[in-house]
């Protein structure tokens, strides 16, 4: 395929028939109910192969018209829906409307003191593998599935015609990197339109500057998911001794900083993450309490350094470790290590301390995350009271069961 023919235009000029799949029984029952995603093997019937980004027809067993998606051949996804019900033309008046409902979802959820935040949350919102975030006047697009690249450039477009963005760039999740170079011509953290980027950019969140590393970043930059979370901390912060583990750049820090903690410990073990912690603080020294607050760094492993006996206990403990089941397989020892954690956690509060623990694995379930937290908690044998449970921020809506990873778990211990 040439980089910048479109599907439509690839089916116009050779001819092909529709790409038309019949599905299982189970398979459609679950598309009916909302489900956005067929698998490869629910797949019964294709009447020819596919490419990635074709729009894929799914019939149901009376041979009647069920849904449209978009077609990936490398993912056990194979089509990701974009529409269940009667046939719709998908055009870019189409497109343009799935836009708008994104952007109006999130209207009147930030000031201008928020200027970090997502767009387009996936599937979630209409997109199916495509998250749309914002870092003040820079847009990042990144996807995770190949089936966006040959209409890169139409949605490109839609979104820069709509808001107006200083660039946007483009993030590609590993798996699609060689694809999108070898066919499409496109490579992860290029700029897709507009002026090009000299450094990091600094966007706001709640009055409070970060740094986000858009180009070569994890996510796209920043956890822009965790901001309710960081927000609850800063109202239990006040005359706390902290400690962040797994600190990344240091977002639960400033927030506790500027909430009036006495003291707040980074803890992890990238130095690249905690060099960019520093670099925040310094960006939001005009704060008094940011500024009056003491910040010191601890470069480990924080299992291992949590395991340790402590040397010092803290009054707040922030948990927010990367995913610990990357699949399903690894469930059940994910569940385990939350667990350990939350006891050595435990192990380092002050009486009267409270415990925040994070989990962002899909693979395991709110409700076994907090038994695990609540279960470590009561093996301790000291009190302990439930503050909340959270989950997904309105900016990241989950709609589905596999889209809900982010959880939290708050213990007065
Ligand atoms: N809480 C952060 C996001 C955490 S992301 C925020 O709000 O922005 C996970 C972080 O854990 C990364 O910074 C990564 O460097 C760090 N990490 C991964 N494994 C670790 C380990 N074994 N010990 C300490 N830090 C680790």
């Amino acid at each position: 395929m040439r980089p910048q023919m479109r599907t439509g235009e690839l089916q116009a000029r050779t001819k092909v028939p529709r790409l038309r799949l019949r599905v299982t029984a189970a398979a459609e029952s679950v598309l009916r109910s909302g489900h956005p995603w067929l698998f490869a093997d629910s797949i019964r019937e294709q009447n020819r192969a596919g490419q990635a980004g074709e729009l894929a027809v799914v019939y149901d067993r009376k041979d009647r018209f069920l849904a449209t998606g978009l077609y990936d051949p490398d993912s056990p996804i194979r089509v990701r829906l974009l529409h269940v019900g009667k046939p719709q033309a998908i055009d870019r008046n189409w497109w343009s409307e799935r836009l708008t409902r994104a952007l109006a979802a999130r209207q009147g959820l930030f000031d201008e003191q928020t200027t970090g935040f997502r767009w387009i949350n996936g599937e979630n919102d209409g997109w199916p593998g495509l998250v749309l975030d914002r870092y003040d006047r820079t847009l990042v697009l990144k996807l995770y599935t190949a089936a966006w690249l040959p209409r890169l450039e139409e949605i490109a477009g839609l979104i820069a015609g709509s808001l107006h963005p200083e660039r946007i760039v483009l993030r590609l999740s590993r798996n699609l990197q060689e694809l999108a170079r070898r066919q499409f011509g496109k490579a992860d953290g290029e700029i897709l339109t507009g002026s090009p980027l000299a450094g990091p950019i600094t966007f706001l969140e709640r009055g409070l500057a970060f740094e986000a590393d858009v180009v070569r970043g994890q996510k796209t930059g920043f956890f822009l998911d965790q901001r309710e979370n960081r927000r609850q901390v800063e109202a239990l912060a006040r005359g706390r001794d902290v400690l962040n583990a797994f600190s990344f750049s240091g977002g639960f820090s400033l927030y506790a900083a500027r909430g009036g903690a006495r003291s707040v410990t980074d803890l992890d073990l990238s130095a690249h993450a905690l060099a960019g912690a520093k670099r925040n603080i310094a960006l939001n020294a005009t704060n008094a309490a940011v500024a009056g607050c003491r910040h010191e760094f601890v470069q480990a492993d924080a299992f291992v350094w949590l395991k340790q006996p402590p040397g010092r206990r803290f009054d707040l403990v922030i948990l927010d470790p990367p995913s610990l089941a990357k699949r399903e397989s690894e469930r059940a020892g994910a569940i385990r290590a939350y667990g350990g954690l939350a006891s050595s956690g435990i192990e380092h509060l002050a009486p009267g301390g409270v415990l925040v623990a994070c989990s962002c694995s899909a693979h395991v379930a709110a409700d076994e995350f907090f038994e695990a937290v609540r279960r470590a908690a009561a093996e301790a044998g000291r009190a302990f009271q439930e503050l909340r449970t959270t989950g997904h921020a309105p900016d990241h809506p989950a709609t589905f069961r596999e889209a809900k990873y982010l959880k939290a778990i708050y213990l007065r211990v």
